[in-house]
């Protein structure tokens, strides 16, 4: 089955590529020659997911998913949240982001905080939502080099190392995104 990832974003390509079966081709929005620039105009990671979706299977006709993701700092209220591309402000830019992180808590004591990923898969006509948790804690200071976004700053739960100081096979299996896709996987394959 050919399906559209909504997406722009390589590095969450390829982690998403490595956990679907052969039997789903997977399609990023270069594939299908979309270049457009959807913009994340809702305020909550569902809606913004939806949008994307309905934005790709209306205008080009495929089965797609989206995904929406956010860091929620227990201690900023779920900040930066549905925002945290943009923490920093525009353009987003990653280093700006964890440096504003690191500055608004340090203060803090809390420093608890968890990944949230929505996932919304059009699939002939049906709409489905999943979710995926990675709870864990933000560091004092960037460790490790690998990853993307808050990655060097995010350890998660249980865990001795950062996000950036794990492979992304690693990383996958307890990571917000890789558990929503692991739901989203495991609808595909009943379906
Ligand atoms: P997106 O909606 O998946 O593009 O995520 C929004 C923002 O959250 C990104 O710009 C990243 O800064 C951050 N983010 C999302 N997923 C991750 C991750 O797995 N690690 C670190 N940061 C992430």
């Amino acid at each position: 089955m050919k399906l559209v990832f909504a997406t722009n974003n390589l590095n969450k390509l390829s982690e998403v590529q490595k956990m679907l079966p052969d039997s789903i081709e997977l399609l990023s929005l270069k594939d299908i020659n979309c270049f457009d620039e959807i913009d994340e105009t809702e305020t909550t990671l569902e809606g913004n997911a939806h949008l994307k979706a309905d934005y790709i299977t209306n205008k080009f006709g495929y089965n797609c998913f989206a995904d929406d993701t956010g860091l929620e700092v227990e201690s900023l209220g779920g900040k930066p949240g549905v925002y945290s591309a943009r923490f920093a402000g525009e353009p987003s830019n990653s280093e700006n982001n964890m440096q504003k992180l690191l500055v608004d808590l340090e203060d803090k004591e809390n420093r608890k905080a968890q990944f949230r990923t929505a996932v919304v898969l059009n699939l002939d006509g049906k709409k489905h939502l999943f979710e995926g948790i990675c709870k864990g804690e933000i560091l004092t200071k960037k460790q490790g080099e690998k990853g993307f976004g808050y990655d060097p700053i995010f350890k998660p739960a249980d865990f001795s190392k950062s996000f950036a100081e794990m492979t992304s096979e690693e990383k996958n299996i307890i990571s917000h995104r890789g558990i929503a896709i692991k739901k989203l996987v495991a609808f595909l394959s009943k379906t």
